[in-house]
């Protein structure tokens, strides 16, 4: 393992702040992508100042009451203020990757999309998704802040199942032109839809498809020490990965970043708890976020509090 200050810089990731705040926007389009993924188009002026500039950002996306209907979620203090008034009663809020957040030239709003997968288990997200159609409204909180891809990598090697293939999409967008952006799928089955979904992003990248086993396939990968490797997917899933990465590779902890985007058997899991809990000295998951961007008590509280 290489850990020195010289090898810490080629990984270093640009971050910064967002203001933060509720933002209520409404559907404009509703159409199924490659996949189960429905692609859900939201826009509004409240929109104007959003901004979101690196590839593992998310959005907690409040999703009206399953049974009643009612949408509540967080809201704003005022225009162009930072911070968000807590909802009373329960909240319906799971997160997702924003993409592609434009000036709508049909509307002239500002706009962005949403890649919803349409799970076995669908809880209040996916089962909306199944049936959102334009009009329907929705309340988004965040992205806080933004930490782009290290530009100073030969590889990125990104380890994802289906929720973080949206997330996928953005980094190689965001990838600096001479480094390799390299594809281990958390995916069962055929895959030739994966490579498809990512190339409307514009970038190609090489999908490792040999042998069943994740595990199999990001050894093949064969990361060295100037890839960098984001890892994203089923929470229990990732333990295992990241004890490669982290005792078999022996990488540093800031040449690779693990999140839990789910949790097999758990409603609205929080992606901010320890993949491995025994043996956990990663740095706070809200790296994968802007430097020193910890949400503050206030924001935590109103984001989870009441979440179902
Ligand atoms: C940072 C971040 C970014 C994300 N970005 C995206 C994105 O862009 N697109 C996207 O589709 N998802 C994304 N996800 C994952 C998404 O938030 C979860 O899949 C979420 O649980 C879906 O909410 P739900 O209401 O459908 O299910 P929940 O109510 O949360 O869960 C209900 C049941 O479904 C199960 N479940 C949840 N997700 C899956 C799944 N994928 N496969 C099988 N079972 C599942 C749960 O274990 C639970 O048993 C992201 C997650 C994080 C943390």
């Amino acid at each position: 393992m290489i850990d020195s200050p010289e090898h810490r810089r080629l990984f270093d990731r640009e971050g910064g702040r967002h203001r933060f705040t509720a933002r209520r926007v409404r559907v404009t389009g509703v159409t199924d992508v490659l996949g189960r993924f429905v692609r859900v188009t939201v826009a509004g002026d409240e929109l104007s100042d959003f901004a979101s500039t690196g590839p593992a950002d998310h959005m907690k996306v409040f999703f009206p009451d399953p049974e009643s209907g009612i949408l509540s979620g967080p809201e704003a203090l005022g225009p162009g203020v930072d911070g968000i008034r807590r909802p009373d009663g329960a909240v319906f809020g799971r997160d997702f990757t924003p993409l592609h957040p434009r000036r709508d030239p049909s509307t002239g709003l500002p706009a962005l999309d949403i890649d919803i997968f349409t799970h076995d288990a669908p809880g209040p997200a996916a089962r909306w998704a199944m049936t959102a159609a334009a009009g329907d409204e929705l309340i988004l909180v965040g992205p806080r802040g933004s930490r782009r891809a290290p530009q100073g990598v030969d590889r990125i090697v990104l380890v994802v199942d289906e929720t973080a293939l949206p997330s996928a999409g953005r980094w190689l967008q965001d990838a600096a032109t001479s480094t390799r952006v390299e594809l281990v799928p958390l995916i069962g089955g055929q895959l030739d839809w994966v490579e498809s979904y990512l190339r409307e992003f514009g970038i190609p990248a090489r999908v490792h498809r040999d042998g069943g086993s994740a595990l199999y396939r990001l050894r093949q990968a064969d990361v060295d020490d100037r890839t960098f490797v984001f890892a994203a997917g089923e929470a229990g899933t990732l333990v295992e990965i990241r004890r490669l990465l982290r005792h078999e590779l022996g990488l540093p902890n800031y040449q690779y970043a693990v999140s839990g985007y789910w949790k097999q058997g758990e409603a609205a899991f929080d992606h901010h708890a320890p993949i491995d809990p025994d043996d956990n000295d990663d740095p706070e998951p809200s790296r994968l976020v802007a430097a020193g961007s910890r949400p503050r008590p206030d924001e935590a509280n109103a984001l989870g509090g009441r979440n179902r």
